[in-house]
């Protein structure tokens, strides 16, 4: 059996990675989707277990504790990680499984998975991602330059993963990616079996 690819989508917060992984999914249905785990507060119309398994914050330790987790990181007050066993479950049965998650999880997932495919969503300007952050309207000046200081920074470490796209649309930067995804089942390593006629 081939192994799944371990595509990871990521990127500064505010560049629109959720949106972009939601369209990508509902294109390609042979890609799987790494439910994560937070101890963030479910919105309206999030269900467990489908966009997150909400737990605890104890819940969450103890998930830690006993190694459940592929990565976790804290992002702005609430943990977030990727259940373990899921994904080696998924990639041994030969699916292709997509992770959305922040660039302090991705860094972590290329120590561990070396053999990822990992996707740094860029976007399309300072002003714009500025814009995109201010939107979400729930945050304090001080909290939005600490917020937008932060994507700066995230966005240099996008010069270590194996591809960069721009969210200009959602729908071009889709696109782009599942141009990405196809061509990674396409490569000769993954697919010397094909050859034996
Ligand atoms: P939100 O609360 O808006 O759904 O997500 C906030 C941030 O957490 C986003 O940047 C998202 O990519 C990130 N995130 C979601 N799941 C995970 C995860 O399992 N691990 C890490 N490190 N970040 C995650």
């Amino acid at each position: 059996m081939k192994r799944g690819l371990l595509i990871v989508v990521s990127g500064a917060s505010g560049t629109g990675k959720g949106t972009v992984c939601k369209k990508i999914l509902d294109d390609m249905t042979d890609v799987a989707y790494s439910v994560s785990a937070t101890t963030r507060a479910p919105r309206e119309g999030e269900t467990d277990g489908k966009q997150y398994y909400f737990l605890s914050r104890d819940e969450f330790s103890t998930w830690i504790d006993e190694g459940k987790f592929l990565e976790y990181a804290n992002v702005y007050g609430n943990f977030y990680g990727t259940p373990l066993n899921k994904i080696e479950e998924r990639r041994n049965r030969g699916e292709d499984i997509l992770l959305e998650i922040d660039v302090q999880g991705a860094m972590n997932v290329m120590k561990k998975c070396p053999d990822g495919v990992f996707i740094f969503l860029l976007p399309p300007s300072l002003e714009e991602l500025k814009r995109r952050i201010e939107g979400r309207g729930t945050e304090t000046p001080e909290s939005l330059a600490i917020r937008f200081n932060n994507a700066v920074a995230e966005i240099a470490i996008g010069r270590d993963y194996n591809y960069v796209v721009v969210n200009d649309s959602v729908d071009d930067a889709a696109a782009q990616i599942e141009g990405i995804i196809n061509a990674e089942r396409c490569k000769v390593a993954r697919n010397l079996d094909k050859f034996n006629f």
